[in-house]
């Protein structure tokens, strides 16, 4: 059964989708850069399957979640839906078997541990799995990520874990950066994690073309600052409602 859609509910959550399409098409303008090459993921956690059905039925693809559990449940409820998910929540290594080969992308890769059993849990799986490395960009104690120091130690280890075409396939980097109210003081971090990307390819001699980077606070200095990939939640769906 398709979940049930108000329609009030419907027309509220297209209408925010396009003010945040036109949002990014003018931050895209303002820094000279085509309007498709930046990715609007809309991070639905805590929202019901009917808000992404509706949405989805406004032409948004792209969803984002950060609960394997909940995750799978609107995997399976909105089956068949034209819909490619993304995971960028924090990822435990014993829920690595659940997410491989469910998600267009998983933005969270911060440990050695994940990474093996990921790329382990993709093979078995017969996929290779798209991932980004999230770097723990203001160093605070208390994010997940990987710290600077390490990223080229765990980029090379992440680029080996792939055989025959299964495992993980390295795309970018992704980060949060501190808790701000003016976007004005996330974009240095944005600036950076591009720099770190940048170093990246031109030390190990690949691609690295994704930078999942810009929330609601701060999405339009993240496209300035290079962002191919952005991840929006309250200002799609409204204030999330508290967790079941
Ligand atoms: C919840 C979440 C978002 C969306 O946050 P908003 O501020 O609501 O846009 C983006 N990225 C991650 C990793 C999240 O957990």
């Amino acid at each position: 059964m398709k979940p049930a859609t108000n329609i009030a509910r419907a027309r509220e959550l297209a209408q925010r989708l396009a003010e945040v399409r036109g949002r990014m098409a003018l931050a895209c303008a303002r820094c000279g850069r085509a309007a498709d090459s930046v990715r609007l993921v809309a991070v639905s956690k805590f929202h019901p399957a009917s808000d992404i059905l509706a949405l989805a039925a406004a032409g948004q693809r792209e969803f984002g979640e950060s609960y394997v559990q909940e995750a799978l449940a609107k995997q399976d409820a909105l089956v068949g839906q034209d819909i490619l998910w993304h995971f960028v929540g924090g990822l435990q290594t014993k829920k690595a078997r659940a997410v491989a080969g469910r998600f267009v992308l998983v933005h969270s890769l911060d440990s050695e541990k994940l990474a093996r059993e990921l790329a382990r849990r993709a093979a078995d799986a017969g996929v290779l799995q798209p991932v980004l490395l999230e770097v723990n960009i203001g160093q605070e104690e208390q994010k997940s990520g990987v710290d600077e120091t390490e990223l080229t130690e765990f980029a090379e280890l992440v680029l080996s874990l792939h055989e025959d075409g299964l495992g993980l396939d390295l795309q970018g980097l992704m980060c949060l950066p501190p808790d701000f109210d003016a976007p004005e003081a996330a974009r240095p971090f944005f600036a950076h994690l591009r720099e770190l990307r940048d170093g990246l390819e031109s030390s190990l001699g690949v691609r690295l073309p994704q930078l999942s980077m810009g929330m609601t606070g701060d999405f339009e200095a993240a496209i300035e600052e290079g962002a191919t990939i952005i991840r929006v939640g309250t200002s799609i769906f409204g204030p999330r409602p508290p967790k079941a």
